[in-house]
């Protein structure tokens, strides 16, 4: 069904469910983990019995939120009789495994979320609440909280606030707006900013930042300075010890280069296999570059899988990029 700009349809199937899977996409980040475990928490309140499912693990620095060990990578036995999904518009995206649970099982399934959702994926959900212009899911789930007359809790309040902390890049990308500034103002009172912003910010392994200088040591420059480009191998992440979320942030910094309108993290997911993320500024649309090698996301914000070597990588990069500037 297409999505709605009300819970209603959404509100009646949560009425009429006992027992919920609540999940969000695959590699999650700090906003599909934090709408996650407030919608699990406030659901569990209700008298739900709800199972979070991830399929990868949840980022090293949004661990402290509480719940972030209250969570499984197993899918349940039997299905539930609701899959609530957030933050994953794509539903392939939550996973291979769960996708296909999904797709074989009759219970309903919800969606709240805030990505662009292309024709093909609009009915899939049996009811949606898609707002693009939402500044994070987590910022949906305090909307439809507030819908219900909810009041939160602590570790509630906790998650949202992380959440929209995470998906605008600490009030700095984009996608902060008014409502972003208002949602965390209201939460204030049950959350301390700089217990969150240490956690997040500034709780990095030693070994990550020594990964870091060594992979921008090696940073490409491409159009004369407008892109920058960063790949982190198999071999770096097995020496540094080091997790794919370890280095989520890592293609900020090429973004933030004086000059740089568009950066790239390639990372080696299996020989000869990339997952390119992209940050982009300047009025350049990173969705739409993304959605040329079949991937796709956010004007800022998007990605895709490359096949082939990095060097490979880098030539099909430069002719995008000739295509933007020229
Ligand atoms: P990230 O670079 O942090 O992995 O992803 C940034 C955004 O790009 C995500 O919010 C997601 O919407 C989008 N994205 C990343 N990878 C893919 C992909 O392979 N396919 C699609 N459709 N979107 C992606
Ligand atoms: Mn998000």
């Amino acid at each position: 069904m297409q999505s709605e700009k009300t819970f209603r349809n959404i509100d009646g199937l949560i009425d009429k469910a006992k027992v919920i899977l609540v999940a969000g996409h695959e590699m999650p980040d700090g906003d599909c983990m934090g709408s996650s475990l407030a919608l699990a928490s406030i659901l569990k309140r209700s008298g739900k019995s709800v199972t979070v499912f991830k399929e990868d693990r949840y980022p090293f620095n949004y661990m402290f939120l509480e719940g972030s060990q209250d969570n499984t990578d197993a899918l349940p036995e039997n299905d539930p009789d609701l899959f609530i999904i957030l933050d994953s518009g794509s539903p392939e995206r939550v996973g291979p495994r769960l996708f296909e649970r999904m797709q074989a099982s009759k219970a309903p399934k919800v969606l709240f979320d805030h990505h662009v959702q292309s024709d093909d994926k609009k009915t899939w959900y049996d009811a949606a609440y898609v707002d693009e212009s939402a500044c994070a899911t987590s910022a949906i789930i305090y909307r439809w909280a507030k819908d219900r007359g909810i009041k939160l809790e602590k570790n509630e309040a906790e998650a949202i606030y992380a959440g929209i902390i995470s998906d605008t890049g600490g009030l700095k990308y984009g996608s902060t707006d008014k409502e972003a500034f208002l949602i965390l103002a209201d939460l204030v009172d049950l959350v301390k900013p700089w217990h969150i912003a240490s956690q997040i910010y500034e709780n990095i392994p030693e070994k990550q930042l020594r990964m870091l200088s060594e992979i921008l040591a090696d940073m490409r420059m491409l159009a004369g300075g407008k892109a920058a480009v960063i790949k982190i191998t198999l071999d770096q992440f097995e020496r540094y010890s080091m997790h794919p979320d370890n280095v989520d942030s890592f293609v900020n910094f090429a973004r933030s280069i004086k000059g740089v309108s568009i950066a790239m993290r390639f990372r080696e997911k299996a020989p000869g296999l990339w997952k390119v993320s992209m940050r982009t500024r300047d009025g350049i649309d990173a969705s739409v570059i993304a959605a040329g090698f079949g991937g796709g996301g956010h004007r800022n914000a998007a990605g895709f899988l490359f096949e082939g070597s990095f060097e490979q990588g880098l030539l099909k990069v430069e002719e995008i990029l000739k295509s933007v500037y020229e």
